[in-house]
């Protein structure tokens, strides 16, 4: 095993699919992972080279993942940013920066600290009460959204109010976190951006990609996303603006809404690898996951190229519950440039992310048909 720049082990806060991916592209760099997850056995824990269970949240334990590392990274934002920020100032290297995290997580501080730079957001207000929401709703119009500005991933935190009835059940549904609201924005398309910076400050982008969801969860990607090369090109300057703004190194991702008269807002940020570049790993000649640990490990960045026209990626999500027996997999890939992650999660839900399928082509027509019967060919 060849080691780079002296670092040897690599820590990870979180140890889901991404962790996993993560620690796949650390091995291929000749890196060891130790990876920190309340769930024995977790993804991660396939690829890394030991799990330390314990929450993300629990200082302790990121103190005890810290002794055994030479640098920290997460791949989710509920991890403790206190906890990383007292690391950091002690002196050991945190990617991205515990400061950065602190103002993404709540999603108020991100919108207020993405309109203080003049990037383009969606109106906001904070929400304590209902009343705020009444006097909101007549201000923004309906519908708009109610959001947790906390642990919101997924759509997991966001209610759709439609009326000024929706404003109770709402509360109801949202009351254990800090809320704000969101003017809803008509969008034609969802676009998403994944960058990177690395330690000398290059930035590099993968091309702008056009993401589908379902309830809230990521469904498809396709790469590069249907749109103009001016809108693509529009997307791309923006995710440099976003870095430019945000201090620290390692993948940002940044999710978009894109206007019927050609108006590109930011979404959200996520200060980590992300969904929208799964297809990476295979469409391209260095993955999100290998920007990631060349740029915390502080090797030089990769100017990706592509290695087909197009790719899509699709979802695979959980059927049923119970535990997870993969099946179909074989004939999925036997439909040729298609490949299936599964993530090795002990037990199925329905919509639980369970793994992905990635399909490369010359037309998104024929990637997307590829990848929708390979979807058919799996069950979960
Ligand atoms: P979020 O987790 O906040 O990114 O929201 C998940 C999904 O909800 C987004 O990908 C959009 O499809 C939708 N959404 C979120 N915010 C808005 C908004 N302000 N207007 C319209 N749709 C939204």
């Amino acid at each position: 095993m060849k080691f780079h720049y002296g670092m040897k082990t690599i820590g990870i806060v979180g140890g889901g699919q991404l962790g996993k991916m993560l620690a796949d592209a650390a091995k291929k760099l000749g890196f060891k992972t130790i990876v920190l997850d309340p769930t024995p056995n977790a993804p991660a824990s396939l690829s890394a080279d030991k799990q330390i269970v314990g929450s993300f949240k629990d200082k302790q334990k990121i103190l005890e993942l810290a002794d055994e590392v030479d640098v920290i990274t997460f791949e989710i934002e509920s991890a403790n940013a206190e906890a990383l920020d007292e690391l950091e100032k002690k002196g050991k290297e945190v990617h991205p920066s515990p400061k950065t995290l602190s103002i993404i997580k709540d999603k108020f501080e991100q919108k207020n600290f993405l309109r203080e730079h003049d990037i383009a957001v969606a109106d906001f207000a904070l929400i304590e009460n209902e009343d705020d929401c009444l006097k909101q709703g007549k201000l923004f119009g309906y519908p708009f959204l109610l959001k947790a500005r906390f642990d919101a991933y997924d759509g997991r935190g966001n209610f759709v109010i439609k009326s000024e009835g929706d404003i109770t059940p709402a509360f109801e549904k949202l009351k254990s976190s800090p809320l704000y609201a969101e003017k809803f924005v008509p969008f034609v398309k969802e676009l998403a951006v994944v960058s990177v910076r690395g330690k000398d400050g290059k930035i590099v982008s993968f091309p702008t990609v056009e993401t589908v969801h379902k309830n809230n969860i990521c469904h498809i990607v396709r790469s590069p996303a249907p749109v103009s090369e001016e809108i693509r090109s529009r997307a791309e300057t923006l995710a440099r603006s976003v870095l430019s703004a945000l201090e620290g190194v390692g993948v940002f991702a940044i999710e978009m809404f894109l206007t019927a008269d050609g108006e590109v807002l930011v979404n959200e940020i996520a200060p980590r690898v992300h969904n929208s570049g799964h297809h990476t790993i295979e469409a391209f000649t260095a993955s999100q996951f290998e920007q990631h640990i060349r740029a915390i490990a502080g090797m030089p960045l990769v100017d990706p190229s592509p290695n087909a026209e197009v790719s899509v990626m699709i979802n695979i999500l959980g059927e049923q519950s119970g535990p997870a027996i993969p099946k179909g997999v074989m004939e999925a890939e036997n439909l040729g440039d298609t490949t299936v992650h599964i993530y090795g999660k002990m037990e199925t839900r329905p919509e639980r992310k369970m793994g992905h399928i990635t399909t490369l082509a010359k037309t998104l027509s024929e990637a997307e048909e590829k990848a929708v019967k390979a979807r058919k060919h799996i069950s979960i």
